[in-house]
């Protein structure tokens, strides 16, 4: 499963699936427009519905070929046919943090010459952070990245994606770089690559914006040093809400 049905169907944010596999607090299903999470990145969220009850899905475990959607308690779903939904303010709120720090990567990149992504985390509470390795940096020229991020929100830039062969994918090309979610190369051997329209093109497995106007506005509230190497750079919606 190296597509995502989330990818091919960004907007499919409910439907029916048949239950597979089902253990105490979590089920496996034959299909689902959940985002697994990965790269630092949490999953989606939602609900599932059967025939007798519902639960919240508070985040996706991966083993092997099966995701694993876990509860918030206990249940242990009957075989049979489901519906799930994906919590959709969640999903926009972490795909836009996440679109953003494409964003910042680029600004990042293209000011201190290459500098690279050495983590990167968003959570579902609004705020998400990313390291980059910049040994001899002023905080306040990555703090001062603020404003050109919000200038790309304000200008709406499209963001679109597309599958390239894996043997374009050189590290010349740049779009490979360590802030990459899954998933892995598709077994017809390519890469999912994000282009944010005339600021940043790499390769990402993650939940996108399709244009970057749909984010709120984005505050940079701290610059940490982390170690001798690296920066870390924390931000959030300005609006907490
Ligand atoms: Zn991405």
């Amino acid at each position: 499963m190296a597509i995502y049905l989330c990818h091919e169907q960004p907007d499919l944010y409910e439907h029916d699936a048949v239950v597979v596999d089902a253990r105490p607090g979590a089920v496996a299903l034959d299909r689902s427009a959940f985002h697994p999470g990965g790269g630092g990145q949490v999953s989606d969220v939602g609900t599932i519905e059967w025939a007798g009850g519902s639960s919240r899905i508070t985040h996706i475990e991966i083993d092997g070929d099966r995701w694993w959607h876990v509860l918030a308690d206990d249940t242990m779903l009957p075989p049979g046919g489901v519906s799930v939904t994906v919590d959709a303010e969640h999903r926009l709120g972490v795909a836009s943090l996440h679109t953003m720090s494409h964003v910042l990567n680029a600004f990042v990149f293209d000011e201190f010459s290459g500098a690279l992504v050495t983590g990167a985390q968003i959570s579902g509470d609004g705020k998400g952070r990313m390291d980059f390795d910049l040994p001899e940096v002023d905080n306040d020229r990555l703090r001062a990245l603020e404003g050109p991020i919000n200038d790309v929100i304000g200008r709406g830039v499209p963001v679109t994606s597309q599958y390239v062969p894996v043997t374009e994918a050189t590290p010349e090309s740049g779009l490979m770089r360590s802030m990459s979610v899954a998933p892995p190369p598709t077994p017809d051997g390519t890469f999912r690559v994000i282009d944010v329209e005339g600021v940043d093109r790499q390769a990402c497995g993650g939940t996108h914006l399709s244009n970057t106007g749909q984010s709120r506005p984005i505050r940079i509230t701290k610059v940490e040093n982390k170690g001798r190497h690296n920066r870390r750079v924390r931000f959030q919606f300005t609006d907490p809400s």
